[in-house]
């Protein structure tokens, strides 16, 4: 009989511990902004470590020269949309400078970010695009389709991580590195990567933003469900998950980390 308990009481102790183990491993957040990142660098063959990340001075033009090239091309929005919609542009700088401001990823710290919010496009999904590095794009749909500012932020968000991890100038360092002989499925493949990086960054912004990383699911569900033409067509060359695993890979790391 007491060698009976003795063998219950281990194989409970043994359950217990098992269980602790998993505990501990699931609730264990994997990612920080320079962690995640410095993995994947490796994995990818971006050898760039984030926070170090070094770029030749022919990157460095080429980066330069496209951004002032877009932003010539935008130049005009960029102009007249404090006279043409006043409202989103205030909106637009109070959630960017909450995001950068309460951030802790170093490469944010003295950020060039210009800010365009396209008045007229009212038709567009609610979504938002960073062009040559630091050219944030937002259409007016995204504040007249979004449920609540936490919700933009979620967009604005993933934009501002894409920055901070110097995404643009990584992909084309790469691109140089290899004399330009880089494959399109790499660079898709990179891409794609890229976007995972920036769906968790996104959510440690807003979280360091006080905002909840929630809000990302939920406008995720909220453009699918829209259903927009042009998502669709835009979604076959996107480089993001597809929709089921995008929310899963989000729903994952919130619940582990937040
Ligand atoms: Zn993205």
């Amino acid at each position: 009989m007491v060698k009976f308990n003795l063998w219950l009481w281990m194989v409970t102790f043994i359950i217990c511990l098992s269980l602790n183990v998993e505990a501990a491993i699931e609730s264990t957040c994997e990612f920080s902004t320079q962690k995640y990142a410095s993995t994947l660098s490796k994995k990818n063959r971006v050898p760039l470590f984030v926070e170090r990340a070094q770029f030749t001075e022919d990157t460095k033009s080429f980066l330069e020269n496209l951004y002032l090239d877009r932003k010539k091309k935008f130049l005009r929005a960029i102009k007249e949309a404090p006279l043409r919609c006043p409202v989103e542009v205030k909106k637009a700088q109070m959630i960017v400078s909450k995001l950068l401001k309460n951030s802790e990823a170093k490469s944010l710290n003295s950020v060039e970010l210009d800010v365009v919010v396209l008045c007229s496009k009212e038709q567009m999904p609610p979504i938002a695009r960073l062009m040559a590095g630091k050219l944030l794009l937002l259409p007016i749909s995204l504040f007249k389709k979004s449920k609540s500012d936490a919700h933009m932020a979620a967009v604005i968000a993933h934009e501002i991580a894409h920055l901070a991890l110097f995404h643009y100038g990584r992909l084309r360092q790469a691109i140089s590195d290899s004399n330009f002989k880089i494959s399109r499925v790499d660079v898709s493949e990179i891409k794609k990567i890229h976007e995972d990086e920036a769906d968790l960054t996104s959510l440690e912004l807003l979280a360091s933003a006080g905002y909840d990383p929630l809000k990302a699911v939920e406008h995720l569900k909220h453009v699918h469900e829209l259903k927009d033409e042009k998502i669709n067509e835009t979604s076959k060359l996107s480089t993001h998950r597809p929709f089921e695993s995008r929310l899963a890979f989000l729903n994952t790391q919130i619940s582990n980390c937040y």
